[in-house]
């Protein structure tokens, strides 16, 4: 997969980064409310409609407004990401969360990184759309847990681009995954007990769509009983409640 990273100059050995930001909670899935902090890597493979993260991606406008990436984006080091984690209100959290963007288009960027944290005992999360395999000298165990978010129909996205399969055995493989649905309706939860049998995913966890408190619950009203129902986990958006779609929060 080709990482669009548009104008921001590439730099060996360098992540692409969006922002670098914390203290703050885990907001959404199985770490929910779990004291952390973010980094938010820059370019995506996928165009979601709901993507709450455009800037880290759009840079045509497709989701309505066209961002810059030489002002969003920037190349950092692993060592200077660990500086600021470090610099955080707060310090070094226990557990830094890899989001994007998609963040494993630049998986094998991230080793050092990741081992760096590891040595220091931080837990390493990454929220993954689940498209991109990992280069075969990845080492799975560099993150201690995968939010794999595939992608349903009502993302916008095309189904082969989103549901790739040697992707999703990549991350089932690794033991250490966990899987997140966004969902707003009945056709959602259909679609995701298809891919729940067709992979044998588990655990999964059910997210209401939603960039405002009014939506995220009525989402979450419509949904609580089928998910219950399917004997899924139900998870809501804390930081959109706390905060509303404030950014880098
Ligand atoms: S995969 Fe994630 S970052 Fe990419 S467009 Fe979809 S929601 Fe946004």
């Amino acid at each position: 997969v080709a990482i669009n990273l548009g104008y921001v100059q590439d730099q060996k050995g360098s992540l692409i980064v969006s922002e670098v930001f914390g203290q703050t909670f885990q907001g959404e899935g199985p770490s929910l409310g779990r004291r952390c902090a973010f980094v938010r890597l820059g370019g995506c493979n996928l165009a979601c409609s709901w993507c709450d993260t455009p800037y880290t991606w759009d840079w045509t406008g497709k989701n309505g407004k066209a961002y810059d990436p030489k002002s969003e984006l920037r190349p950092l080091s692993p060592e200077d990401i660990i500086d600021r984690l470090y610099s955080l209100d707060g310090g070094m959290p226990p557990l830094v969360v890899f989001s994007g963007g998609e963040p494993m288009l630049q998986a094998g960027r991230l080793a050092l990184l990741l081992r760096a944290l590891g040595d220091a005992g931080i837990e390493r999360h990454v929220e993954t759309n689940g498209t991109v395999t990992p280069p075969d000298d990845f080492d799975p165990n560099l993150f201690d847990q995968y939010v794999v978010s595939l992608k349903l129909a009502s993302s916008g996205n095309e189904i082969r681009d989103a549901i790739r399969d040697r992707a999703i055995l990549w991350y089932r493989n690794t033991g250490r995954a966990v899987w997140k649905f966004v969902a707003t309706d009945m056709t959602d939860l259909i679609e995701i007990a298809a891919l729940e049998k067709r992979y044998e995913l588990a655990p999964i966890w059910v997210m209401p769509e939603g960039r405002t408190t009014d939506v995220v619950i009525g989402n979450l009203r419509k949904l609580a009983d089928p998910v219950s129902k399917a004997r899924w986990n139900l998870t809501t958006r804390l930081h959109v409640l706390c905060w509303g779609d404030e950014r880098g929060r």
